[in-house]
């Protein structure tokens, strides 16, 4: 398959997945996860429409997106992956949104930048240790300190544990989202995008499906 082709396939499972659970296809923003992929595989998959990319390290984004930025000025780029502090300054000039916002002190972080990236709190829905992601209990204090900034709340974010049944965790964060009047849900990878935006997701994070047959 081309990677047009592969973005078509992509787009009419998501349309699918909302049309079964009655939503708006355009209400879901396909977000295609370009970590490790080279100048060239972007750039067919731009030529193809795509316009919403997502990278996890810093230093991987900034070494190869501005020049492709400069070719494509209307391309929107997502910080998916955990951030460092230190690296807040070059994040909130490269990403138009951050995913993972997860702790007060990357929140002064990006304050200190004097820019206003839109922000999505990542939460760690499976409370597994090793994992980014604000704690369950600690969400509504950081949710609250996040609205007194001057950052956007766009949405809650997570990464469920692996395993087959990420459907419960899914529920959770977009229960989450509702009890906290936040609109946005970013959920879904390659292996279940679809049961994502059945479960209300606003942005599918897509690597893999889309970039290999
Ligand atoms: C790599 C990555 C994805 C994409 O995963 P695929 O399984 O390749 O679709 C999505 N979200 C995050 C946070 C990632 O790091």
């Amino acid at each position: 398959m081309t990677p047009a082709d592969r973005l078509t396939s992509i787009r009419e499972r998501i349309a699918k997945a909302a049309r079964l659970a009655k939503r708006d296809p355009a209400d879901i923003t396909l977000i295609a996860v370009s970590k490790t992929r080279t100048a060239g595989e972007i750039e067919a998959l731009i030529a193809a429409g795509q316009r919403d990319f997502g990278e996890s390290r810093v230093q991987e984004a900034a070494d190869k997106w501005p020049e492709l930025l400069a070719r494509h000025p209307d391309v929107r780029l997502h910080m998916i992956g955990r951030l460092q502090s230190n690296k807040a300054e070059e994040a909130a000039a490269l990403f138009g949104t951050i995913h993972s916002l997860d702790r007060p002190s990357l929140l002064d972080a990006l304050v200190l930048t004097g820019r206003t990236p839109d922000c999505m709190v990542q939460v760690n829905v499976g409370e597994e240790e090793q994992k980014g992601g604000v704690a369950l209990a600690d969400l509504p204090a950081f949710l609250e300190q996040v609205r007194a900034s001057p950052l956007p709340l766009a949405g809650l974010m997570a990464i469920p544990p692996l395993g087959p049944r990420p459907g419960p965790y899914f529920a959770l964060l977009a229960k989450l989202a509702r009890r906290h009047g936040v609109t946005g849900l970013s959920i879904g990878m390659s292996a279940d995008f679809e049961t994502a935006v059945m479960l209300g997701a606003t942005h599918v994070r897509v690597g893999t499906a889309l970039f290999e047959d």
